[in-house]
């Protein structure tokens, strides 16, 4: 004999009683057992419903499906490198801080090597020293990940 709690004093109540022993409502567990047919035919619309949704963005449900671990580094690597030029955002702050004259600086080249917790990040860039002269320059830096 099953237990079901009353839909008006909430205590357990045969399933089978016409009327509930603690306050005399009739039938105290009808009510939730309909609740109970909602939530199946809830659990069986929504599939559907997902389904639907997943059909309606096919570009968007790929951008949602949880991501592996290398594709999480990669996307944390590829946030330290600007889009334009692939060039280490943070590193060229510190070369044109660095640099005689930043306004010369001239990305080149940048490639950088995953080393787990750092990346190596080779930068060859150009610009104007001291003297005037227009030099290249090659810059290896240990970036971290997190903190760029
Ligand atoms: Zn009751």
């Amino acid at each position: 004999m099953a237990l079901k709690p009353c839909k008006e004093c909430k205590k357990e109540v045969s399933t089978q009683a016409r009327k509930c022993p603690h306050c005399g409502v009739s039938y105290p567990t009808k009510n939730i057992t309909q609740g109970c047919l909602v939530a199946l035919i809830l659990i069986v619309c929504i599939p559907f419903l997902v389904v639907q949704c997943a059909g309606n963005g096919s570009n968007e449900s790929n951008s949602n499906t949880p991501k592996t671990a290398e594709e999480i580094r990669s996307d944390e690597i590829k946030k330290n490198f600007s889009v334009w030029d692939g060039s280490h955002i943070k590193l060229t702050k510190v070369i044109e801080e660095s640099m005689h004259d930043p306004d010369s600086y001239e990305h080149i080249e940048t490639r950088y090597i995953d080393e787990g917790k750092k990346l190596l990040v080779t930068t060859i860039f150009s610009g104007t020293n001291v003297y005037g002269g227009r030099v290249r320059s090659i810059i290896r830096a240990y970036t971290d990940t997190s903190t760029g």
